[in-house]
């Protein structure tokens, strides 16, 4: 590793009363630390250029004699491990809530010693899902054309109630036994990889579960924020940056919890913050990850954050993750600020590769939605993305219509066909990483809360009517969807323009939008008209762009288009053109 020392929790009774010895070539004991519990220790191993993989004892000793014997092992690192690539503008991200999308092992539906027992009448309880399911359907995933999954957090999460989501962490190092265990999770991604998919970890280092290990036997008195005990975050995330604000707002906002069952975690103490920092890394060895999403990143430490993601790019300078911040208003300047090589007001350095673009969804659908005028309808996306020179790298901001938080994109677009494919048009051509929440390419409703959002997907389950999977029983409208989306992401999975091209757009004139993609010779152009009453487009405007191309075949109806006469586009619709020469 680009950093060679590695630090120990270890927790028992009594433990730092007793001195760690160990016996390794190339390992040694640099420091032992105490804090204010007497039941840790933290033990600093300095590694060397010559340490092997192997297994050793860690002896406790008391008065000269051996009271524990732990043992303890180095793993050997794959080859070009640092050098992995992460996801990229290439890849297309499938958000997957594992508890609701297949259940692969219905024996891992109870665990004798995990508290929640499965309940698929309740919305909110566990369903049943798991890693196994998605095994089962990597087939499916890489056909659709989805080259990344995101599965929304897997690590055990043993509260009582309201645990399937996975945000309540009780164990940063192990897989929630309903969901499979460490060593299926790698066979996921070793799977999924053999099929071009690549596997990125939701993690959450903001807050614990209410019902962690730690909070029975907190570490030190400073490990969890406001002493331990409860008072919730004022949820104002424009603080952060807020030239007029005080001290103790600001505090507010990051040392308040989430929710009560949700322990804010204090980063400024550098033995939890090292725990974080190592645990991050660890995932990305063990299981050969491509990708991190963070969770709740602005209610964190900011000086954690900078340090975090520093340490992750030290040792991975190509691997990619994406911080959530979701500004109650469209915050352009304060998703940026979070982005490596923004440029920020008070010089905060962050070696976050990318963001995801909450500004960018609210405008897209303000945009489909709003009246065309001169100050609403299509031109909200133009202004969201004409605003891009505050970004550091806006091609890798993580684009998306919907997420697990929201509602369902084809209710959020009141069941309308027509803005559907328009939405997925847009984000599988603008520049970014798009994203797409599972059920969009069937589209999925809902009408209510967080647990209606995230239904169960049809074939998962033993004994479904209608299968998703293989497409039996499915309404003619969710197939089609489905065919529509499945066609885009093949074809943007060998888009040159789209992976690496740049973007070049015209503000929308009379209601409609034009945008290219433009890689060397190859150019993408789309066409997106959000009028209410078919228009007909003269491309003279954009022969500066077109050059001497004349022709381009639509890449959903392969219908060809002479680019020297005007074009005809439907009443909301968007037409996705291979320019040709
Ligand atoms: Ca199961």
């Amino acid at each position: 590793m680009a950093d060679n020392t590695l630090q120990l929790m270890v927790h028992g009774k009594n433990i730092a009363n007793i001195e760690p010895e160990l016996s390794y070539p190339g390992v040694a004991i640099n420091r032992v630390h105490r804090l204010d519990n007497p039941n840790y220790l933290f033990i600093d191993l300095l590694l060397s250029e010559t340490t092997v993989p192997g297994k050793f004892d860690i002896v406790f000793k008391g008065s000269g004699q051996t009271l524990i014997s732990y043992p303890y092992e180095i793993l050997k690192r794959d080859a070009g491990s640092a050098e992995r690539q992460g996801f990229s503008p290439a890849d297309v991200i499938y958000l997957v809530t594992p508890d609701r999308y297949a259940n692969g092992n219905p024996d891992n539906d109870s665990v004798p010693s995990l508290k929640e027992k499965p309940n698929r009448r309740n919305k909110d309880g566990r369903h049943g899902g798991d890693i196994q399911g998605i095994i089962d359907h990597l087939d499916y995933i890489a056909e659709m054309g989805f080259t990344q999954v995101w599965l929304n957090p897997v690590l055990e999460n043993d509260q009582k109630k309201y645990s399937y989501h996975g945000y309540s962490t009780t164990d940063y190092y192990n897989i929630d036994a309903r969901f499979g265990n460490n060593v299926l999770y790698k066979k996921l991604s070793d799977q999924a990889k053999k099929k071009g998919i690549g596997i990125i970890k939701d993690i959450i280092l903001n807050h614990i579960g209410s019902e962690h290990w730690w909070m029975m036997d907190l570490p030190s008195s400073d490990w969890i924020n406001n002493k331990g005990k409860f008072e919730r975050s004022s949820h104002v995330h424009e603080v952060v940056n807020d030239p007029y604000i005080t001290e103790s707002q600001k505090n507010a906002f990051t040392d308040g919890w989430f929710v009560r069952t949700m322990p804010d975690l204090n980063q400024r103490n550098p033995f939890l913050a090292t725990y974080l920092i190592q645990c991050s890394i660890w995932w990305i060895e063990f299981a050969d990850l491509s990708g991190f999403r963070v969770d709740t990143y602005p209610y964190m430490d900011k000086e954690f954050l900078s340090i975090w993601s520093g340490r992750i790019h030290d040792e991975y300078p190509n691997f990619n993750f994406v911080g959530e911040e979701w500004p109650v208003v469209t915050n352009i300047p304060a998703t940026a600020y979070w982005q490596a090589g923004s440029k920020t007001h008070d010089n905060y350095k962050s070696s976050t590769p990318s963001m995801m673009d909450f500004p960018f969804q609210t405008a897209l659908i303000n945009a489909l939605k709003g009246k065309e005028s001169w100050n609403s309808g299509i031109g909200d996306i133009y202004r969201v993305i004409a605003t891009d020179f505050v970004y550091g790298d806006p091609y890798n901001l993580v684009v998306f219509a919907g997420n697990h938080d929201m509602q369902r994109i084809y209710s959020q677009l009141n069941d309308d066909m027509d803005l559907y494919k328009m939405a997925m048009s847009i984000v599988l051509t603008t520049r970014g990483i798009p994203q797409i929440y599972y059920g969009t390419e069937i589209i999925l409703k809902s009408t209510g809360d967080h647990g209606e959002l995230r239904k169960d997907f049809p074939g998962g389950w033993q004994g479904d009517r209608a299968n998703a999977f293989t497409g039996k029983s499915l309404a003619k409208d969710k197939s089609d969807a489905q065919i529509f989306l499945k066609t885009l992401l093949n074809w943007r999975k060998n888009s040159l323009p789209i992976a690496k091209g740049r973007l070049i757009h015209y503000p929308p004139k009379d209601g409609v939008y034009v945008y290219f993609r433009s890689h060397g010779d190859e150019l993408v152009m789309v066409l997106v008209n959000n009028n209410s009453n078919p228009v007909s487009v003269d491309l003279k405007r954009f022969y500066e762009v077109l050059d001497k191309r004349k022709k381009a075949r639509s890449v959903v109806s392969s219908l060809d288009y002479d680019l020297r006469e005007k074009i005809s586009i439907k009443e909301k619709t968007a037409i996705i053109l291979d320019v040709i020469f």
